[in-house]
């Protein structure tokens, strides 16, 4: 696969064309940021294991019917995935109470929500992610009624899928994110990525509430052994993938 021009780099991942237009290709970076990027740093192997981590779960969520951009992984910390176009809209997925929810409502971490929770944030780092009220979402004409309709189902089912895997896992989601983007048809697919870094994710062999943070939280609070964690996530989740097929 040629890469013939860069599009776009972000925090985590560069963005190429390809000589497809129909096709673009991603490569994810060790590098690591956290609090709107004030805080830098780089997690060695991240780039391949949230790539490989991300398509195992991409190829898993197709499988069960939820339409993704992803193709394949030309290498470890590459994967090409479909042309979309990207909706603005940071969907935040929560089942457990914990980060910005408990910072700005005072629950108290690790609260079981009666039931999941979805949450719309603007995707725009100048304005810090603002969370969105359904009225702001459409008064910025991001999507239409209908489309947000798609996208809770589709996030309520995926949030559905993905607690069953990890907790075959031992793993608790606790939250996480998700990106949508439209394809040249109009329809709605899953995007970005789904990995360490944009879930919050909880051991279930471990009871130390610093102990079983297996995610970003590690490098966000300063816990140590960011690494390891994301192996173990990597090394759980391809396991159960193997399992399943
Ligand atoms: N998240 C993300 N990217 C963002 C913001 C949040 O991937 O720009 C993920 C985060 O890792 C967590 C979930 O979304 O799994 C909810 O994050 P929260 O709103 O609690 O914000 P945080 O505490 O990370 O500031």
């Amino acid at each position: 696969m040629l890469h013939t021009e860069k599009l776009y780099e972000g925090k985590a991942k560069i963005l190429y064309s390809t000589d497809d237009p129909k096709v673009l290709l991603t490569c994810y970076k060790d590098d690591a940021t956290a609090f709107n990027a004030q805080k830098r740093g780089q997690i060695q192997g991240k780039g391949e294991i949230n790539c490989t981590v991300s398509a195992a779960l991409f190829q898993w969520l197709e499988s069960l019917g939820i339409p993704t951009h992803y193709i394949d992984c030309p290498a470890p910390n590459q994967m090409r995935v479909k042309t979309v176009e990207i909706i603005p809209l940071e969907v935040v997925v929560r089942n457990i109470a914990a980060g910005s929810l408990c910072r700005q409502t005072g629950m108290r971490e690790g609260t079981i929500l009666p039931s999941s929770l979805v949450e719309y944030y603007l995707k725009n780092d100048e304005l810090g992610d603002p969370l969105l009220t359904r009225d702001r979402l459409f008064l910025l004409d991001i999507i239409s009624q209908a489309q947000l309709a798609v996208i809770e189902e589709m996030a309520k089912k995926i949030n559905q899928h993905l607690q069953d895997f990890f907790t075959s896992c031992q793993i608790t989601l606790v939250d996480f994110k998700l990106e949508f983007g439209l394809d040249n048809q109009g329809q709605i697919l899953l995007a970005d990525e789904i990995s360490p870094d944009t879930c919050r994710l909880w051991d279930q062999t471990e009871t130390d509430p610093q102990a079983r943070v297996m995610d970003k939280d590690r490098f966000r609070k300063d816990l140590g052994q960011v690494e390891s964690a994301y192996q173990e996530v990597q090394a759980r989740v391809l396991g159960k993938v193997k399992e399943l097929s």
